[in-house]
């Protein structure tokens, strides 16, 4: 049977379960609140640059996502291989704590920006992508198909509805949507699920790219036990994405935690003050900006790969259900996506 899903949320998880599901020759719509597919695989202009605000790099561990960055057309030209296994680990005075590791494993950036990956893949999607689409809540009609609301619109006549969203955020939807949908074993389940948040400085040196000037450290990437920064990149370091020294500095979670609802002024001032201890950096940037990921780091998983209700159509997936990374998003959606089409043979 073919069905009319709608898939909810445009990162790794929602794009890899739309497109999985299109070829299955079902009908899909996918609903975005933001102003295009990425999700956390995200990627800030500036005027000096772009900066992998989000993910900063991927691993390929399941062979399914080598597969599909092997086969799906174009893909192999954006995925670029970048040397963060030479990362370090820094004390908190800058120092290097302990030694890079040379890792067997290759990590890989899409190029020419964090993003370019998922919106490569949403490509052939084309309007069936609903950008700038919060949707507030799901109701379910007489004859079983599901509607999805936002403020000011809705979308009817769906079988089955995805979420591919952040736990707390997919939680919530369920609960706004009413019995049908607000799952009691699910939303206990989910309960349990941790993210961590995290605070993102992004911080521009224009002047050091003038010949014969270089500032800061010798190394790309590092690790830190400082107890406000747990990673910085320097951005031009990666393949693609232009000469200006920029770096993307992310702060530990616990500091994130305790820092939640800081002013960003406040936030930036503390960052920078760490960064240049840790960079030797004390010139002022050009561009600072800092950017709060209230979910970005999935302490506990669920422990499955997906939720998913045949009866009602409803189903969950995203990185949360199994871990922290790309990969875990992308196997999720993947997972959620074969179950659904197994689902609609037996129909
Ligand atoms: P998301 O990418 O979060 O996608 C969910 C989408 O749903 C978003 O686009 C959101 O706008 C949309 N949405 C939410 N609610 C609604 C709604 N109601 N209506 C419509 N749309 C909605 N992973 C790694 O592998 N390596 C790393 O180095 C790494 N570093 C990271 C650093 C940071 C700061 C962060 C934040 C994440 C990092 N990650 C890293 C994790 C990685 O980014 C995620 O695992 C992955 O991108 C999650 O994909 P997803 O599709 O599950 O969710």
């Amino acid at each position: 049977m073919t069905l009319n899903i709608a898939i909810i949320g445009a990162g790794i998880a929602g794009i890899t379960a739309a497109r999985t599901l299109a070829n299955a020759g079902h009908h899909v719509q996918v609903f975005e609140k933001s102003r295009g597919p990425g999700g956390r695989m995200s990627t800030r202009e500036s005027n000096f640059g772009t900066f992998d605000h989000g993910a900063q790099y991927f691993t390929v561990r399941d062979p399914r996502f080598s597969l599909a960055i092997q086969a799906v057309p174009g893909t192999t030209d954006i995925c670029r291989p970048w040397s963060a296994n030479a990362v370090r680990v820094l004390d908190p005075l800058g120092h290097v704590f302990e030694a890079a590791r040379a890792s067997k494993e290759a990590h890989f950036v899409a190029k020419p920006g964090m993003n370019a990956l998922v919106r490569h893949w949403a490509e052939p999607l084309g309007k069936a992508i609903h950008n700038n689409t919060k949707i507030t809540r799901l109701e379910r009609g007489a004859k079983g198909l599901w509607t999805l609301h936002t403020d000011n619109h809705t979308f009817a006549g769906f079988d089955h509805v995805l979420l591919a969203i952040p736990s707390v955020q997919a939680a919530n939807l369920l609960k706004a949507s009413g019995k049908e949908a607000a799952d009691a074993h699910w939303l206990k389940a989910m309960g349990a699920v941790d993210v961590a948040p995290c605070w993102t400085m992004m911080v521009a040196f224009p002047n050091a790219t003038q010949p014969n000037l270089h500032i800061g450290p010798q190394w790309n990437a590092a690790r830190s036990i400082h107890h406000r920064i747990a990673w910085l990149a320097r951005e031009s370091s990666k393949p693609g994405r232009g000469k200006v020294e920029r770096w993307t500095v992310q702060a530990s979670a616990a500091w994130s935690a305790e820092h939640i609802n800081d002013t960003d002024s406040r936030v930036q001032a503390k960052l920078l003050r760490a960064f240049a201890e840790l960079t030797g950096i004390r010139a002022e940037p050009a561009h600072t900006q800092v950017h709060r990921w209230l979910y970005a780091k999935t302490i506990t998983p669920l422990g499955v790969s997906h939720q998913y209700n045949p009866a009602n159509g409803l189903g969950t997936c995203g990185d949360w259900h199994l871990g922290h990374r790309v990969e875990d998003a992308f196997v999720s959606g993947l997972e959620l996506a074969l179950a659904v089409c197994q689902s609609a043979k037996r129909l």
